[in-house]
């Protein structure tokens, strides 16, 4: 016989007594512990104030005015004496316990799988009358200690809910287990019901992750500088684009997909282009990636595209206009095979043999195996070529590491800066310091205003340290004044340089100076006469 009501309501009322964790961690194990696995499982559900585990897409839609229907008639009060117990509580569960407490309940007390199968049937039910019957059966037979619960529950208006991590400590605590286990039982499973009995039978630790159950998504630290990237982790280092669009994980599994936003939410419908696509590849998988449109090759901004966010469904106008696509980069599971214990370089290789055809494609990706300066004029490179597909910055990835869900770890750097460049020509350049001695490394540029070149910033050099003794040499050829440890040159030697912001300025002959300038690459294909104007410099900092 399944246990009942009553002693959930006093465990509940007894955790939430209490300020102390450990004392709540012990009542709430000693009561686990001892129920059987079907009472186990809703007991542990019911705690964490929802009437459905986190998976489980089913809702109660029981309505206010049903509810407050229900909660007349069993009491036997008026609107008024409702209203009036509201102004005082604020809380629809304390207002039904308050209007019910002088009247008994009628039938059987409640056991917790009463309150489970009736959740379920009113969850089944069409309709508001159906609904408000089953609520007014599972009410007339609550106390008002018990009503308060039943209604915080099916109203959603208070979280009762215990905190996850509390009733994982719980968990882990009533049958002897890892709390970092439980925790990730829990995570793949989105049920902790099932997390709770896998915790009794020492299956906790097999679960994969299930499908249409959505987790959290790995995410990323940002990087300022590039010189950071060499210091979070050794070489090799996964480098893609990084896309302005919308995260996504996606699950497939027999005829159906879904999509779910990073807050786990349902978003297949907004997109009914990639559904087709989607579940056009055999077998199963969950995937990462990122929903985002291009036109003619390039990557629409995030705010052009965003005019489709929050529509319920979009206009075929709108889909032919701008498709989505969806850049797939992780791969979480693949035919019943868990992934995200897998090192990334494993997951990816296994990402790219699933055969997606366009809309569905796989993101830029390289590999750079360099490191120090090299690695910081090769990253320059990619994060120029990134934006200049039309991208936002980079993503390094570490190759070796596991998908941590929900967890904002070292091994996702982005590199997102607000990144502007500008071709300019160099007119001076000066001895380095330290590792630089020896080289011209710092460069001093201009941009072009008529026929004059006008001093716009000094930067010191993000060219390889081939490209820099190469560079040195040639600006010793072509020295115009040699001050010591600064030189004019013959401005000849056209770079593209990206800043943060363009400021006015009056420690440069331009009236400019460059936030954070960085030398990105040298364009020898570009003429002086080319370069960036004064009156280009002044647009970009109007703005
Ligand atoms: P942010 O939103 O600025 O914290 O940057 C992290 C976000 O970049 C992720 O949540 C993804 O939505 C997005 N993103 C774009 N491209 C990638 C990629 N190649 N790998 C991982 N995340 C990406």
């Amino acid at each position: 016989m399944s246990a009942s009501f009553a002693d959930w309501v006093s465990t509940a009322d007894a955790v939430r007594a209490t300020p102390k964790k450990l004392e709540k961690h012990a009542a709430l194990a000693r009561y686990l512990g001892a129920l059987d696995d079907p009472d186990l499982v809703i007991a542990a559900r019911l705690l964490a104030g929802a009437p459905f585990p986190r998976r489980d897409e089913r809702v109660l839609s029981v309505g206010w005015s049903a509810l407050s229907d229900v909660l007349l008639e069993r009491s036997g009060k008026s609107g008024s004496d409702m209203a009036e117990s509201y102004q005082r509580y604020a809380d629809l569960g304390d207002v039904a316990a308050d209007l019910i407490s002088e009247s008994p309940r009628t039938g059987e007390p409640l056991s917790l799988a009463d309150v489970a199968e009736t959740f379920d049937r009113i969850a089944a039910a069409r309709g508001v009358a159906p609904k408000r019957e089953l609520l007014r059966a599972l009410v007339a037979r609550a106390n008002a200690d018990e009503a308060r619960y039943l209604v915080k529950i099916v109203s959603g208006e208070t979280r009762i809910g215990l905190r996850e991590g509390l009733l994982e400590d719980a968990i882990a605590r009533a049958f002897g287990r890892e709390r970092e286990e439980v925790g990730r039982a829990h995570m793949l499973t989105g049920d902790i019901g099932d997390t709770a009995l896998r915790a009794r039978h020492g299956t906790h630790g097999e679960p994969t992750l299930a499908h249409f159950s959505p987790i959290g998504v790995m995410l990323a630290t940002p990087v300022l500088q590039l010189e950071e990237v060499g210091r979070r982790f050794p070489p090799p280092y996964v480098v893609e684009d990084k896309y302005d669009g919308i995260r996504a994980q996606v699950h497939k599994a027999g005829d159906r997909v879904e999509l779910y936003s990073r807050t786990m939410d349902r978003i297949t419908h907004r997109y009914p282009e990639l559904v087709g696509p989607l579940l056009g590849v055999p077998g199963s998988y969950v995937i990462d990636g990122e929903i985002l449109a291009f036109y003619e090759g390039r990557a629409v901004p995030f705010t052009d595209f965003q005019t489709r966010l929050g529509r319920k469904s979009v206009a075929d106008e709108l889909r032919t206009k701008m498709p989505a696509s969806l850049v797939a980069f992780d791969l979480l599971e693949r035919d019943g095979r868990g992934l995200l214990d897998r090192p990334l370089a494993e997951r990816s290789d296994a990402l790219r043999e699933i055969p997606f055809a366009p809309p569905v494609v796989f993101p830029e990706h390289r590999r750079l195996a360099e490191s120090g300066t090299d690695l910081v004029a090769a990253l320059e490179r990619e994060f120029a070529a990134s934006r200049e597909r039309g991208n936002e910055g980079l993503m390094v990835k570490d190759p070796r590491s596991p998908y941590r869900p929900g967890r904002r770890g070292m091994e996702w750097l982005k590199v997102k800066r607000a990144l502007r460049t500008i071709d300019v020509v160099v007119t001076g350049v000066e001895w380095g310091h330290g590792k630089r001695r020896g080289v011209l490394s710092d460069y001093t540029f201009a941009v072009r205003d008529g026929e004059r070149l006008l001093n716009i910033g000094k930067a010191y050099s993000g060219l390889t340290d081939k490209e820099i003794a190469e560079m040195t040499k040639y600006f010793q050829e072509h020295t115009v004044r040699d001050y010591g440890r600064f030189r004019t040159v013959t401005p000849d030697t056209v770079i593209e340089v990206a800043f943060d912001q363009i400021q006015p300025s009056d420690r440069h002959e331009s009236g400019y100076a460059l936030r954070f300038p960085r030398i990105v690459r040298l364009r020898p294909d570009k003429p002086v006469s080319e370069i960036d104007t004064l009156d280009e410099v002044r647009r970009i900092a109007g703005r």
